[in-house]
């Protein structure tokens, strides 16, 4: 009862904020630091316990603890004492630049031998992770579940419950033993924009918790609602690993030669655009041609129903690819770029050998709004490799529109779409 009561207290005198785990912030962070190597916890030396006993709260105690608010204040909003951006997330550039902005100081902090601070900061970005992955920050607009309620009614018990409290707190240990924590970039900026995308799957992990939390509090079974809190936290404290094994990695300027080659390049298919704002495609993305549907992601959907293998022609011969994306035309698909990042662009683009040997499809390739690419492709010819320059490109568009008579037969598909160092 002591979460519900704290989460009334909370929203009785703090009604736009956005709480956040409570308890389990503790847990996750202390689960995550507990796999990082030996000299990244020497290198942390008296702040290890000091992250998960206190730090991993900063950006939830700003008013409380004036000592440490600045910790989790940004230079461009110098009136917000309570960011937040920091619990929940909005537009993908916005909450890049703060994942980008907090790890910047963390890392310059380590290289300035400033551990503390460092250590702060990174407390601010653990936070950042946790919230972004709690189940009850995980429905846009609807952050205390009275919408959600209306889909899902509650018990009489329940009835007049705020749900944000008890769908994510609860008293738990969170062990990931055995977690190798991975590098996400030998930079600030790749290694905030890879974070960025493993938050992306973190936030879908904690989406499909919610539903079956709120439905085992009305069941009153607790051991349930705390299986699935787990889940969520687990994948937390997996992805709050990565990004504090990089952040000392990068303040100690030290990787190894393969994790270097690992970030060599990078193949975008599943990661999510800015046109799916939420991590979802909203209903103004369908397209109707060559079906009723939207973009996916490894698959190609016949009929806008049946779910096949992305498949081009090749010179060799057919070919299958796991990673790459279908969409339909005139939709644009924009990904975000990190800075000074990428040199080139690499895609296969076709039409699906049997689905769309009827079709003629534009593929455009543009960044920031400025063509790079343009090639026209009949259904019949062979998939061919697009190539482009994209240093100083922040936003990559990718773009198909019908060129033939067949709409119905333009089944087209950028595969392995890749991003390369110089
Ligand atoms: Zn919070």
């Amino acid at each position: 009862m002591r979460y519900q009561a704290r989460a009334l207290l909370f929203s009785l005198s703090l009604p736009t904020l956005a709480l956040g785990w409570g308890q389990p912030h503790h847990a996750i962070t202390r689960g995550a630091l507990e796999v990082l190597p030996a000299w990244q916890k020497d290198l942390l030396g008296a702040e290890f316990t000091q992250l998960g006993d206190s730090y991993c709260m900063i950006p939830d105690n700003v008013f409380s603890d004036k000592q440490n608010a600045r910790f989790a204040k940004m230079e461009s909003a110098p009136g917000e004492v309570y960011l937040k951006i920091l619990h929940l997330p909005t537009q993908q550039p916005e909450y890049l630049e703060v994942m980008r902005y907090f790890m910047d100081l963390a890392v310059k902090s380590l290289r300035d031998g400033r551990r503390g601070d460092a250590a702060r900061y990174i407390g601010t970005i653990c936070h950042q992770i946790e919230d972004y992955g709690s189940p009850s920050h995980t429905v846009p607009g609807d952050n205390m579940f009275t919408l959600l309620q209306q889909f899902l009614p509650p018990t009489e018990v329940m009835k007049d419950q705020l749900m944000h409290g008890p769908i994510e707190n609860g008293d738990f240990k969170v062990s990931i033993a055995g977690y190798s924590p991975k590098l996400l970039g030998t930079t600030v900026n790749e290694a905030s924009w890879r974070l960025m995308h493993r938050v992306h799957d973190e936030i879908l992990n904690a989406r499909s918790t919610t539903v079956p939390i709120i439905q085992s509090l009305y069941a009153g079974d607790q051991e349930s609602v705390v299986k699935h809190q787990l889940r969520a936290a687990t994948m937390d404290a997996q992805v709050v690993a990565d990004a504090v094994y990089t952040i000392l990695c990068l303040g100690s300027e030290k990787y190894s030669a393969e994790e270097k080659t690992s970030l060599q390049q990078v193949q975008f298919g599943s990661f999510f655009p800015l046109e799916a704002a939420s991590l979802y495609y909203p209903q103004q993305q369908f397209y109707s041609s060559p079906h009723w549907s939207h973009p996916r992601s490894g698959v190609i959907l016949a009929g806008g129903s049946k779910a096949m293998p992305l498949k081009l022609r090749l010179a060799s011969g057919e070919k299958e690819f796991a990673n790459g994306i279908s969409a339909g035309m005139g939709k644009t698909l924009t990904f975000l770029l990190p800075k000074e990042v990428y040199a080139r662009f690499t895609v296969l683009a076709g039409l699906h050998p049997e689905l769309g040997a009827k079709g003629r499809v534009e593929f455009a390739v543009s960044g920031d709004g400025k063509p790079l690419r343009t090639i026209t492709l009949n259904g019949t010819d062979p998939a061919t490799l697009i190539e482009c320059d994209v240093s100083g490109v922040s936003q990559l568009q990718l773009t198909l529109t019908s060129r033939g008579v067949d709409s119905k037969s333009n089944y087209a598909i950028w595969a392995e779409p890749t991003l390369l160092k110089p």
